[in-house]
C-alpha cells in the first residue's frame, strides 16, 4: 500500500511539472490545451443553454425582488434618511449662504481709513492698504 503511494505520488508530481514546464515553453502545446478548454466550454454553455438562461433569469429575478423587499420593508426607514439628508443639505446651503452674506457685508463695511480712505474692517487696527495705525 505504502509502496504503492511512494510510486503513484512522484509519478504524478513529474506529471504534473512536466505538464506546467509544456504550457510555459511550449506555445503550440499551450495554444492546443487553451483551444480545447475553450470548445469543452463553448459545448457545455451550449448543451445547457437552456439552464444557464433560467438561472441567469432566476438569479435577475432573485436579485429584484431582494431589493424591492428591502425597500418595501424599510420604506420609512428610507423616507425618513432621505429627509434627514435634505434637511441637512437645506442647513448646509443656509449656513454657506449666510456665511457668503456675511462676508460680502464686511467686505462692504462702512468703516474707512483716516489717512488713505481705503474700506477697512471696523475692529482692524491698522488699514490693510496704507498700514498706518487707526
Ligand atoms: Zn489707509
Amino acid at each position: 500500500m505504502f509502496d504503492l503511494i511512494f510510486v503513484l505520488v512522484p509519478i504524478l508530481a513529474i506529471g504534473v511539472f512536466a505538464f506546467v514546464i509544456g504550457m510555459m515553453f511550449v506555445p503550440s502545446l499551450r495554444s492546443k490545451f487553451m483551444g480545447h478548454q475553450l470548445r469543452m466550454q463553448k459545448r457545455m454553455l451550449e448543451d445547457n443553454k437552456d439552464v444557464m438562461t433560467d438561472i441567469g433569469k432566476i438569479t435577475g429575478e432573485i436579485g429584484v425582488k431582494t431589493a424591492k423587499g428591502v425597500i418595501d420593508e424599510n420604506e420609512d426607514d428610507i423616507r425618513h434618511v432621505v429627509s434627514k439628508s435634505a434637511d441637512m443639505s437645506k442647513d448646509a446651503i443656509t449656513t454657506t449662504t449666510r456665511a457668503i452674506k456675511k462676508g460680502l457685508t464686511e467686505e462692504e463695511s462702512d468703516v474707512y481709513c483716516k489717512h488713505c480712505g481705503a474700506s477697512i474692517d471696523s475692529d482692524s487696527t491698522f488699514c490693510k492698504a496704507c498700514g498706518r495705525k487707526q
